[in-house]
């Protein structure tokens, strides 16, 4: 359904992502992971042509076939209100603060030639979905009256109000406490498989996208260097960046011990050296990694996997 093939993306001449290879089919969960500047939101975002003026893609990324940047503004409409939905990390930076939630949930219904009263049933619906009761009384509150958590889960029902068949999440609970943020996966996982919606999911924590998604695609400055199935994150990681962030997770810690962190600076696909994007960091770079870029063996690039 989705298929990143060989994605460049320069901004204003910076590059941010060096060649991301990666499908996703209907249906299936991928999370995307990685820390910080790695290329996880621009990744989504260049699905729906969200990117940042001055920016310049090579490569391409088609849905259904179709390459997105060849679409129409109609088209572009068309794929954002109807086949792709998105979540971000801030709900109140999505919904309008002074209209209310009814407001919220109908408007692309209402946009859609839905008539007022069936607009108002199925967003009430949709808020009884993703575990609001008493919706009806929901409906007419403005979104300060609701907790982050209670607000994410409305944008939650408004992604699934059109019936797409795409949910791109970034980092959709980063924002919530601990508590709340088992809530929103729980639901999000929940209502995206009943419905059978493939999910993007980005995050940071390689654990949360074990739970949610069923395969993991691992990115370090703006390459994917890893895809594996989420069961086997733990027992099938091969690349040496996916090992260490395993190793930095806070249960791989012994109590008492002090939290491990993956050893120096995280790289930005600008400063990556011409080899292995990871060459600065690795335990096992040898002479070549910094010279010569790994081939991507569709499950990991690194020339120590290569070898075997
Ligand atoms: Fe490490 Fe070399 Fe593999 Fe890169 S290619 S991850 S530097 S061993
Ligand atoms: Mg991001």
């Amino acid at each position: 359904m989705l298929q990143f093939d060989d994605l460049r993306l320069r901004v204003g001449g910076t590059p941010i992502l060096r060649g991301v290879t990666l499908e996703v089919a209907a249906g299936e969960a991928v999370g995307l992971v990685g820390e910080s500047g790695s290329g996880k939101s621009m990744t989504v975002k260049s699905v729906v042509r969200l990117l940042p003026p001055g920016s310049r893609t090579e490569g391409a990324v088609r849905f259904d076939g179709v390459d997105v940047s060849s679409l129409d503004a109609a088209g572009l409409r068309r794929m954002r209100s109807r086949d792709v939905a998105m979540v971000f990390q801030d709900p109140r930076a999505v919904v309008n603060p002074v209209r209310t939630i009814g407001d919220f949930l109908t408007e692309v219904l209402r946009d859609q030639g839905v008539g007022r009263t069936e607009a108002t049933r199925r967003a009430a619906r949709a808020l009884s979905e993703v575990g609001i009761g008493d919706a009806v009384r929901r409906l007419h509150q403005r979104p300060y009256e609701l907790s982050g958590g209670l607000l994410q889960r409305v944008v939650i029902a408004a992604a699934l109000l059109t019936g797409p068949r795409l949910i791109l999440a970034d980092e959709p609970t980063t924002a919530l406490d601990v508590t709340t943020q088992e809530e929103v996966v729980a639901i999000l996982n929940e209502q995206r498989a009943a419905r059978q919606v493939a999910l993007m999911f980005i995050t940071h924590d390689l654990e949360l996208a074990a739970a949610v998604c069923d395969r993991i695609a691992v990115m370090y400055a703006g390459e994917i260097v890893e895809v594996l199935p989420a069961a086997a994150l733990h027992a099938g990681a091969r690349h040496p960046y996916t090992r260490a962030l395993l190793n930095s997770r806070p249960g791989a810690v012994a109590p008492g011990e002090r939290l491990r962190t993956v050893p120096g600076v995280p790289q930005s696909a600008l400063t990556a050296p011409p080899g292995c994007v990871f060459a600065d960091r690795c335990p096992h770079a040898e002479a070549r990694c910094r010279e010569v870029r790994p081939v991507f063996d569709g499950s990991a690039a690194c020339h120590l996997l290569e070898a075997r």
